[in-house]
Parts: structure tokens; C-alpha cells; sequence
């Protein structure tokens, strides 16, 4: 996907050295997209920099851009209980996103407004992903959502048509890179915010926990 032209993508950020400290410091010196003038600081990702899987999601919250950190306001706590019901121990993951700065539109009460990423500003981080790719050397990733899907395997990816069923990792990303390190599998499932507003939580839950179980299995 061609790069708006405004946005010059986070390639000229991404350290030579790849170590969990310098990719942190390259996130927060970023300046590939405009996300970083309205957010608090970059979020890169956390965990087991040797996991086995990672996670995949689509861009920080609001208390995940307060704290620096991925998957630690609600849908991260939800993320946590479903990963131990299925079978999968949390810390032994490492957890990102599509996007490593909360964009948000509006303030309700003290709370900014989550808005999805556009397509631009996914390609824009691109590069970061990667990045982590290539430090983390994952068996397998768990696509969260969409979004996730489509920073792997472009626009025309749709969560209800492959969740809970490995897949490939793609022979190359949608704007053409290719990692040098190719996870094995990849498992998309939903991202658990969905399971958050759904009106049917208990059934979204178990199905999401399901997905996750069959992560468990492609794990080992
Ligand atoms: S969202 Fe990604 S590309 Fe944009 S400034 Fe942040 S780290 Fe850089």
C-alpha cells in the first residue's frame, strides 16, 4: 500500500541493533505518522521478549497510552483471564499492536474516545511490527481483531471468515516487507474489546476462549 505522502513511516526509526531497549527508545522518538502529537508516549510491545507466541493487537487505550504499556485497561484484564482459561500462561506471551499510538477523537468525562486506526497510519507502523517479528521470533501469532488481520494480510481481511483456523503467515505484508523471521502459524481470533460490548458477553467470551484454546494446541 503506498504511504500518504504526510506520513513517512517508522522505518527511519527502527534501530540497526534490535534489542527490547532500543526498539522502546525508537518508539518513543517516532515521528513516522501523526499519532504521536495528540498521545501521551509510544506503546511498544511487552512481555516475554522469548515467547513463543505473540500476540497481535490493533492500537493502545487509553490507559494502555497513560501507562506505556499494552493490554492493561479492561479488555487487557479480559485478554488475561481468557489466555489462562484456554490453556496459554500470560506471561509467557508477548503482546503488541498493529499501531503504537492511541488516536482518539473526543473526551468523555476524564476518558478520551478510542477512533480505529486508519489504513495509512497501520501501513505507517508497519515497520515496528517487523521489528518485533524479528526480536521476538515468534512460533506463532494470535491475530486480535481486524485490524491486526489487516497490518498482516491487507484490507481485505475479515475476522469471521479464518477466526479460530490456523492460517499462514503471509509470503510478504501488505506494503511489502518481509520479516526475517516467519512464525509458523498464525491464529485470528476476535479482539477482546468486541467481547466487552457484546450483548451476548458469556457466548463471546467462550467463543473467544475456544479460539484461544486451539492457540494452546499450535503452542504445544
Ligand atoms: S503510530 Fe507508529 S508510525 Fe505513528 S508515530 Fe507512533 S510509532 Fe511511529
Amino acid at each position: 500500500m503506498p504511504r500518504s505522502p504526510d506520513f513517512p513511516g517508522a522505518a527511519a526509526w527502527v534501530p540497526e541493533r534490535l534489542t527490547v531497549e532500543a526498539v522502546d527508545e525508537g518508539v518513543q522518538a517516532c515521528r513516522g505518522c501523526d499519532l504521536w502529537e495528540r498521545a501521551t508516549q509510544g506503546v511498544p510491545g511487552a512481555g516475554d521478549p522469548e515467547a513463543g507466541v505473540m500476540l497481535l493487537g490493533e492500537q493502545p487505550g487509553d490507559m494502555e497510552d497513560q501507562e506505556g504499556k499494552p493490554f492493561v485497561g479492561p479488555a487487557g484484564q479480559l485478554l488475561v483471564r481468557a489466555l489462562t482459561d484456554a490453556g496459554i500462561d500470560p506471561a509467557r506471551t508477548f503482546r503488541t499492536n498493529a499501531v503504537r499510538h492511541f488516536r482518539w477523537s473526543v473526551t468523555k468525562g476524564k476518558r478520551r474516545i478510542h477512533q480505529n486506526p486508519s489504513a495509512w497510519h497501520v501501513a505507517a507502523c508497519g515497520p515496528w511490527m517487523v521489528a518485533e517479528l524479528d526480536l521476538v521470533r515468534p512460533d506463532g501469532i494470535v491475530v486480535l481483531g481486524a485490524t491486526a488481520g489487516k497490518a498482516l494480510y491487507g484490507s481485505g481481511f475479515r475476522v469471521g471468515e479464518t477466526r479460530g483456523r490456523r492460517q499462514e503467515f503471509p509470503a510478504a505484508l501488505p506494503g511489502g516487507a518481509v520479516p526475517d523471521h516467519r512464525p509458523d502459524w498464525v491464529l485470528p481470533t476476535t479482539h477482546p474489546s468486541a467481547v466487552l460490548r457484546s450483548q451476548d458477553r458469556d457466548a463471546d467470551y467462550a467463543a473467544f476462549v475456544a479460539d484461544l484454546e486451539v492457540a494452546a494446541r499450535l503452542i504445544g
